[in-house]
């Protein structure tokens, strides 16, 4: 049965380009795990940009008007600059995005933005230089991250920093790095640390609350909580009293959303996922390459499968008796 409080649309879609990456994250790729012999997709598996234009179309028919690319590292995908141009087909999507760990950023910030492209999300864990290392598991300091950052912010390219919270880990580095994109005038959300996947070692008291982050940036800051302007906003927003910098608080973990989370997801195997927590997608990749496959059917599928939705993990994790093993992270892109 379909709870009316889970009947609702698509905002937007998230398009997993590829499953791998060059940095190793102890929260989401742990390098025991994604070692050598990990099993990545292989690149035949990946969906065609061909086949995301048909889907993206079909997703635009269902009212989606923001596309964020993911990964993995999407930075990593072959013709990305080429795929990102070929959205100009697309008048209706209004903000074109992208999550990168931001170490190739530099060099693609310029022709990213030439193509088309409205922001980016970077993700930075930390700044004291040997944490960053130790967290991204490639030994990668900050400096080459904030390079990327500054590339962006040169070309025009909206930019927002995503931090990952975990306790033991990088608490300390809150503040600075609150301190640091405020003067910047860079938004950073807080992220509360995910049991996504099933191997970056999670539990309930590695999870430092966005209340608790709020606590330890309120000790130095006067800040007030800004209106939210569209009610598909996942963080919140918090603007500091003596400027316009704002920064922001995902709380998946401590205070869930599901009733409002309207996004779907693409793997870059091209499975449909309707929540991050899932075990199992639905097959599009399978269906596409068939002879069965026309446009038309593919809107139906679509619209039957998210009518029928009723995630709502967060909202009923510690009652969660699953034994199932879910998607990982680098997998279908947060
Ligand atoms: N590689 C790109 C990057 O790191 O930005 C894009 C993919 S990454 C999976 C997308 C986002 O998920 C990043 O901001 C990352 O910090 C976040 N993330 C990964 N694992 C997480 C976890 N266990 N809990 C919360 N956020 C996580
Ligand atoms: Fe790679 Fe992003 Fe995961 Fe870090 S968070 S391991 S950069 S996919
Ligand atoms: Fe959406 Fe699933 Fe997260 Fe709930 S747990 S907010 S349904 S992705």
């Amino acid at each position: 049965m379909v709870l009316d409080k889970y009947a609702r649309g698509i905002s937007d879609l998230r398009i997993s380009l590829t499953d791998r990456c060059n940095l190793r994250c102890t929260y989401c790729m742990p390098k025991e795990i994604f070692g050598k012999d990990y099993q990545f997709l292989r690149k035949n598996e990946w969906l065609r940009f061909t086949e995301l234009d048909d889907l993206v179309e079909a997703f635009v028919q269902l009212g989606v008007r923001k596309v964020r690319l993911t990964g993995g590292e999407p930075l990593l995908r072959p013709g990305l600059v080429k795929y990102i141009h070929g959205f100009h087909r697309f008048p209706q999507i209004e903000d074109l995005a992208i999550t990168t760990n931001g170490l190739r950023l530099a060099e693609k910030a310029a022709e990213l933005k030439e193509a088309g492209l409205n922001r980016v999300t970077v993700s930075l864990d930390a700044l004291e230089p040997e944490l960053c290392g130790t967290i991204n598991g490639r030994g990668i300091k900050p400096e080459l991250i904030l390079a990327g950052i500054d590339a962006a912010l040169g070309v025009g390219l909206g930019v927002k920093v995503n931090m990952v919270v975990e306790r033991g880990v990088n608490c300390g580095e809150i503040l600075p790095m609150a301190r640091k994109f405020k003067k910047m005038g860079v938004t950073l959300r807080f992220i509360e640390f995910m049991d996504v996947g099933n191997c970056n070692g999670w539990n309930q008291e590695r999870v430092v609350s966005g209340r608790e982050i709020l606590q330890q940036i309120e000790q130095e800051f006067a800040v007030e909580p800004v209106d939210l302007t569209s009610n598909n906003e996942v963080a919140k927003r918090y603007r500091y009293a003596d400027d316009t910098a704002e920064f922001g608080l995902i709380t998946s973990v401590t205070q869930p959303f599901c009733g409002g989370c309207t996004r779907a997801r693409i793997s870059a195997d091209g499975k449909l996922y309707t929540c991050l927590f899932a075990s199992e997608g639905m097959d599009l990749k399978a269906f596409m390459r068939s002879d069965d496959y026309s446009k038309a059917d593919l809107l139906a599928r679509l619209m039957k499968h998210w009518g029928a939705r009723d995630d709502n993990y967060s909202e009923v994790r510690s009652m969660q008796q699953t034994t199932k093993s879910k998607i990982e992270m680098s997998y279908i892109g947060g």
